[in-house]
């Protein structure tokens, strides 16, 4: 049988309603044999995640302060205990519940106590399907860097071939000590993904709270256009650039096995969504972008130097002190006798910026070398883009017209994306313009 493998987003685990819903989507299907939970999101504006509320009972444990771990974790229980309330029957919450409040107490550090958000949901998924919970610690491995290892396939395999139907939490496994280790933020799209691929599914359905992809954030441009198909390399870009409906790094598991993804919303299951695909089949006859998305707080460094061009070593010396920090960039545009170097804010502060810039003086000599703060990348991203004579030329006419100073332009080599540097303050209206001028 074919088989599908539904993951289900935090909004459509907020609460017991919504629970019963997805698992009616899990039922009306016989294909959807494997789920995978976040835990409980918000529920309206201004609601907190279970997430959130568990970093915040790990910090409140870390830092001794009992009242306030007290407070938050009660506001767990809240949460886990209306749920089972409203579906109506004795999920086993409690004891979950307890155990985990054990645990946290003991020390099991703050991995371990974001974790339980998912682990309860799953439970409790579990428990309204009639299938069985298997743990994410069973098969999901990092390695000694913290990056997923392979033997997680090795492990899935074994486990969901003796497995037919199970509801598995996301956004967990068990790091090199033999610790729970969490992902990223977000990071239940990549435990889907890698069930998806461990059984060999030919459909990993994303449920959340949209409809499918949107070509530009709705929060920016009112009610933008729906992408009804797009590539995994421009879901990875798009994604990466702010665009938040799936993890950026959730394509890998199931790229090579070239597994459809389709994001659907569970609020309205019967729309279409989005299928997120090896080779889109949308041709040029179609828009010749598929996407824009945006990302603030950056920090440009350039360093001009005369004869760059000719000076072996110089861009290697200029790396080596990032490198040292431990800090990685996003991008390096550079000229003949100019480099830049584009870093998130985050690894500049508290001084750090006014080191590094210090220690490149010193090790590559530059003849200038400056700053530009607080800059937003946005990137046009699509496949169409390829050998379309003009696409550039309309992209900074739009931007031109809408009097937004590029401070630095970067295109990818395969020339999907296009990515400019603008003030963070003119972000929104960049992506405004090179919205309208493509898809309106
Ligand atoms: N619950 C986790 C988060 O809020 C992971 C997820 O939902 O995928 O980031």
């Amino acid at each position: 049988m074919n088989i599908k493998v539904c993951k289900f987003g935090g909004t459509s685990m907020a609460d017991g309603n919504v629970i019963l819903s997805a698992s009616k989507i899990v039922k009306a299907d016989e294909e959807r044999r494997y789920v995978v939970v976040s835990a409980p999101g918000k529920r309206f504006g201004g609601d907190i995640k279970v997430t959130d509320l568990l970093y915040a009972c790990s910090d409140a444990q870390e830092k001794g302060d009992a009242a306030a771990f007290e407070e938050t974790f009660s506001k767990v229980r809240a949460r886990f205990t209306n749920i089972e309330r409203e579906i109506g029957k004795d999920l086993g919450v409690t004891a979950a519940l307890d155990e985990a409040e054990k645990e946290i107490r003991a020390g099991a550090g703050p991995d371990y106590c974001a974790s339980r958000g998912e682990f309860i949901a799953a439970k409790i998924m579990a428990a309204v399907l009639g299938v069985p919970f298997i743990d994410a610690t069973e098969f999901v491995r990092f390695d000694e860097n913290g990056v997923l290892s392979d033997e997680t396939y090795v492990l899935a395999k074994e486990i969901f071939k003796k497995t037919p139907r199970a509801v598995v939490p996301g956004f967990y496994g068990l790091g090199v000590n033999g610790k729970v280790k969490t992902f990223s933020r977000g990071g239940g799209d990549i435990s889907g993904s890698i069930v998806a691929r461990a059984v060999e599914a030919k459909l990993y359905e994303n449920w959340t709270d949209v409809s499918g992809f949107y070509a530009c954030d709705p929060r920016i441009i009112d009610t933008p256009k729906c992408i009804p198909e797009l590539s995994y390399q421009e879901l990875r870009e798009l994604s990466y650039m702010g665009a938040n409906v799936l993890h950026s790094d959730s394509i890998f598991p199931v790229k090579s096995a070239g597994i459809p993804i389709r994001i659907c919303n569970t609020f309205r299951p019967e729309d279409k969504g989005t299928y997120i695909v090896s080779t889109s089949k949308r041709t040029l006859g179609g828009n010749v972008v598929t996407g824009v998305a945006g990302k603030k707080d950056f920090t440009v460094i350039s360093l001009e130097k005369s004869m760059m061009n000719s000076e072996i070593g110089f861009v290697g010396k200029v790396l080596s002190v990032i490198g040292k920090h431990g800090i990685s960039f996003e991008h390096l545009p550079s000229g003949i006798d100019t480099m830049s170097l584009v870093i998130d804010n985050a690894y500049l502060k508290n001084g750090v910026l006014e080191t590094i810039v210090e220690e490149m003086r010193e090790i590559a000599h530059p003849d200038r070398i400056y700053t530009h703060e607080n800059i937003a990348l946005v990137a046009t991203v699509g496949h169409g883009m390829a050998k379309n004579i003009g696409t550039s030329a309309r992209l900074f006419r739009a931007l031109a017209e809408a009097n937004i100073n590029v401070i630095m332009i970067d295109q990818g080599s395969s020339e999907l994306n296009i990515i400019v540097g603008v003030d963070n303050d003119r972000c929104n209206d960049c992506i405004r313009a090179i919205y309208g001028e493509f898809f309106s």
